[in-house]
């Protein structure tokens, strides 16, 4: 097991719904010293990619994306999330389902912040049905920037986003991926890689 899966195992707490709570060290206390090593593998992993920018989603996406972001020494975009707005020039936009909230959420980037010479590495927490991801990297096409690759720090396997990124070519990379997890016993299993 590796340091992130083994935290999982020691703080994970699994929720009915195949929800996964890690709030004691990653969505609401956060192990500034964990993400450290998150940011280190990610720069390890994505070494070669020429990354000159992070982009995430807020709100949870935002901490470990800004420990990453110094390990690659480039700035962090994050894309807000808005109810609904009014269709903006200056804005790029993409729809976004929410896992956790199960609401739709229109999600925003300044048109100021990412361009087609932007090289991007998209970070975020959890990768489930990939509806985030998916709204992140319409925003990077429209802007006609190049994703450089994707960091998740959990994926949950037995949900179809990551086969659904992979699928599209992404090259995409999950520190732990859950591929399933029992709320009754607390048991979750990880797939080797
Ligand atoms: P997706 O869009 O891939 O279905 O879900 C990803 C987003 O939902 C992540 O940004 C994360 O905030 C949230 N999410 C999905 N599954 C879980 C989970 O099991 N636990 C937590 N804490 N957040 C999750």
């Amino acid at each position: 097991m590796n340091f992130l899966e083994e935290r999982i195992q020691k703080d994970g707490i699994i929720k009915e719904g195949n929800v996964l709570k890690v709030d004691s060290f990653l969505n609401h206390q956060m192990d500034i010293n964990l993400f450290n090593k998150m940011g280190e593998e990610f720069k390890n992993r994505f070494k070669d990619a020429n990354i000159n920018k992070i982009l995430t989603i807020e709100a949870s996406g935002i901490g470990i994306a800004c420990i990453v972001a110094q390990h690659f020494n480039v700035p962090v975009v994050f894309a807000k999330k808005t109810k609904s707005i009014n269709i903006d020039g200056e804005m790029y936009i993409a729809e976004v389902e929410s896992f956790t909230h199960k609401c739709k959420n229109q999600v925003i980037v300044s048109k100021k912040f990412i361009n087609e010479n932007d090289n991007v590495l998209i970070i975020d927490d959890f990768l489930a049905n990939g509806h985030a991801l998916q709204g992140l990297l319409s925003i990077v096409n429209d802007a006609g920037a190049t994703v450089g690759g994707i960091g998740i720090a959990i994926e949950k396997g037995f949900q179809s986003g990551g086969t659904i990124i992979r699928n599209l070519g992404y090259k995409l990379e999950s520190l732990a991926i859950v591929d399933s997890m029992d709320h009754i016993t607390g048991k979750i299993n990880f797939r080797e890689q």
